[in-house]
């Protein structure tokens, strides 16, 4: 293993990493359900799914077999002028899933490049009619991705101080938490006459990297519904919250203002492969629809719609779909709950939150999002075998929807032993 870790240091940058700070990276050998092995096979329960994405469980045979199927008949294959069965074949089955009224399907690499285009969709549908609306709303404490349209419409970029002079314009209004909907129109209704919107892009009542934060589905479709008067291109960001995780296909299902543009993402293709799509409505679609060639969307990745990636996302979906993934996700959902009212007696814990395969709790410590208690949190869960990745002074899990009850039941008394251990520091 520590060869396998130095070899590592000679020529890899990771992501998310100062180097001299953090100098050692565990290898993981394999995965299999919902546990990690290290390479001195020690294993870890996933408690959040490899960041959303493995929900069906890792090195699923199912999707597995999908795939390798594919492999041996089409690998790759240019997207522009080209189509084939797989990426047809997950259209179809992701406008059946999404919220209604989405049409059109454009498919990219990741979720910061979902969000990318859902935000030039926006800028160019109103270019593309010649609106003078060059400027988007976003969330406060929101995350949308690395890239650079992603960046700037994130208020969680801390360490971004390198680029914010090259950022696009964006206005920020505070999430809804029941109390502050009148204030928060009143600021986007003064905003929109100052600099007219273009679009607003938002995470779906669940903001996972700003710690699992839920705020009031009210107070959204109020300020969804003030945007679609007004034609301010609604972006749900659903790259975290869509594939099951808040106990409905997309997050969007708890609005009842549907969005214009849908972004995907992480669980799209069940933990296999790299994929994203940003999807919109006809009339989103429309406005770009020309005899001008210059009004397409003139965007494209050289892996869009990989056929590999389509034939996980598909086998992805009939799983989501079926009776059993439903069950679990509901059953996941009635463990939360009950493990969230024991938690709320504790005095050292500030509040919980539960939605769909997700729970949440803060911890009423003083953290810093990376600060040092953090880490000594972390590697009190990897000590008991259990990989959480707390922010701040918040623990959440989003674990496999394949988790059984017992191995639920070990990440909550992993979670209990630390409440323990904090009641003494
Ligand atoms: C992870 C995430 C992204 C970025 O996706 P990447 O694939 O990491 O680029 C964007 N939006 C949300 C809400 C996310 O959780």
């Amino acid at each position: 293993m520590s060869n396998l870790i130095e070899r590592d240091q000679q020529h890899i940058w990771h992501p998310l990493t100062q180097h001299k700070v953090k100098k050692e990276m565990l290898p993981i050998k394999s995965a299999k359900g919902v546990m990690l092995t290290d390479h001195d096979g020690k294993e870890y329960i996933d408690g959040i799914s490899s960041w959303y994405t493995a929900v069906y469980g890792h090195c699923n045979e199912y999707i597995t077999e999908k795939v390798s199927a594919q492999m041996k008949n089409l690998d790759q294959v240019v997207f522009s002028g080209f189509t084939h069965q797989p990426a047809v074949e997950l259209s179809e089955a992701l406008i059946e899933i999404l919220p209604d009224g989405q049409q059109k399907i454009f498919f990219n690499d990741n979720g910061s490049t979902a969000t990318e285009i859902g935000i030039k969709m926006a800028l160019q549908y109103h270019y593309n009619q010649q609106n003078d609306r060059k400027v988007m709303l976003a969330f406060e404490e929101g995350f949308h991705g690395d890239t650079f349209g992603a960046m700037s419409v994130s208020d969680l970029s801390v360490y971004n101080g390198a680029f914010q002079d090259h950022f696009i314009a964006v206005k920020r209004i505070p999430v809804p938490n029941g109390k502050n909907t009148d204030e928060i129109l009143k600021q986007i209704e003064e905003i929109h006459q100052q600099t007219p919107l273009a679009g607003f892009i938002y995470e779906p009542l669940v903001q996972g990297a700003a710690a699992m934060k839920i705020h009031d589905a009210e107070g959204l479709n109020e300020i969804l519904r003030f945007c679609k008067q007004r034609d301010i291109v609604m972006v749900a960001d659903e790259v975290m919250t869509g594939f099951g995780k808040t106990g409905k296909n997309f997050a969007s299902y708890y609005i009842e203002t549907k969005p214009d543009i849908v972004c995907m993402s992480k669980a799209l293709t069940a933990g296999l492969l790299p994929m994203g799509a940003t999807s919109c409505t006809q009339k989103v679609f429309d406005a770009f629809y020309d005899e001008d060639i210059a009004k397409g969307l003139f965007h494209g990745h050289t892996y869009t719609a990989n056929p590999l990636a389509c034939a996980a996302a598909l086998a992805g979906i009939e799983l989501l779909t079926s009776e059993k993934i439903q069950s679990n996700i509901e059953r996941i959902h009635q463990q939360h709950l009950a493990f969230a009212k024991k938690m709320n007696l504790n005095p050292l814990v500030k509040n919980t939150r539960c939605l769909g395969t997700i729970f949440a709790m803060d911890l009423a410590v003083e953290n810093s999002r990376y600060g040092n208690l953090r880490d000594r949190i972390y590697n009190f869960f990897m000590s008991k075998g259990i990989y959480l990745r707390p922010l701040g002074n918040t623990v959440y899990i989003a674990c496999p929807y394949v988790i059984t009850e017992i191995q639920l039941n070990k990440i909550y008394i992993a979670i209990i032993g630390l409440l323990d251990i904090l009641k003494n520091i």
